[in-house]
């Protein structure tokens, strides 16, 4: 009798410990985490709401660099815009979207920096995946890249427009169009705008934010000084807007927009190599001067 009473106790103490072990462990799971133990602050919070943490980490764990001629040469993430379920803008011939001919840019853009060797370089994605605003500024984040370029090909209503544009980073639209262009491009891959984003993560970094549009804005101007030979060029060919890309992704960066797919003459020229070619070579000059004169100061 009292062997087995002292059986069924001992089973009951050992059910009440594993309770006990398994409220702890829970306990400790679900406390938030401070703000000091959290790098990624707004950025894993947002994650964490909408699911995207492990999407995160695999789109990062996806990404290449190559390797420049010397060691430590800083990084240049070349992010080709949209992608997967996010076609962008139609091209007027219907043949092309504006996902497919980023990323044949940022291919060709890749392959010339890498070639020349004077800087490591790496893209966003290398195929027609679907990727987040969050996860594109997270991957330019988390490699640590020196500067960002996003490319992108412009649309318009008007079928006459034509010519490259380059968008710096700024809190207020240059114009009533950037701010037009800025808004849909932050909708693309279902950005997330939570008001923490303002009000605690870039109130905290205020001075790094100036010091990063100050540096996006000083590639902007070269690449358009340097293009300005090699491309066709929109009037006021530098314009800015408040991007989340650029704003999330920490490090100095351009949007680039190549030309207007909704004219026939630019379709033309971009979905040529030819008619690529020299854009190419103008966006590697540029970003190849800006590194090098950030590295001599
Ligand atoms: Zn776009």
């Amino acid at each position: 009798m009292t062997e087995g009473w002292d059986a069924r106790k001992k089973a009951g103490l050992a059910v009440l410990a594993a309770l006990a072990v398994a409220a702890i462990a829970l306990l400790v799971f679900t406390m938030p985490t401070g703000p000091g133990e959290d790098s990624d602050g707004a950025l894993i919070g947002e994650a964490r709401r909408g699911g995207l943490t492990v999407a995160l980490r695999d789109a990062v764990g996806d990404v290449k660099v190559i390797e420049a001629k010397a060691p430590g040469r800083p990084i240049v993430l070349i992010d080709p815009g949209h992608g997967g379920t996010d076609p962008g803008a139609p091209g007027v011939s219907g043949q092309i979207t504006e996902k497919q001919l980023t990323l044949v840019f940022a291919r060709e853009l890749r392959d010339v920096l890498a070639e020349r060797g004077r800087v490591r370089v790496a893209m966003t994605r290398e195929d027609d995946r679907t990727l987040s605003l969050e996860q594109r500024a997270a991957i330019a984040r988390r490699l640590g890249a020196s500067l960002l370029v996003s490319l992108h090909m412009d649309s318009a209503p008007n079928p006459l427009a034509r010519g490259a544009t380059v968008y710096s980073l700024s809190d207020v639209a240059s114009d009533r169009e950037a701010a037009r262009f800025a808004a849909a491009e932050n909708a693309e891959g279902g950005a997330l705008t939570s008001e923490r984003d303002d009000s605690v993560r870039y109130l905290l970094s205020d001075l790094a934010l100036r010091d990063q549009m100050e540096d996006s804005a000083a590639l902007a101007t070269r690449l358009v000084k340097v293009a300005g030979t090699g491309m066709l060029l929109r009037p006021e060919p530098h314009r800015f807007a408040a991007f989340h890309i650029l704003r999330r992704s920490e490090v100095p960066g351009v949007l680039f927009e190549a030309g207007y797919i909704s004219n026939a003459d630019d379709e033309a020229l971009l979905i040529t190599p030819a008619g690529r070619k020299p854009i190419v070579e103008a966006l590697a000059k540029a970003i190849e001067t800006e590194l090098s004169l950030r590295m001599a100061r």
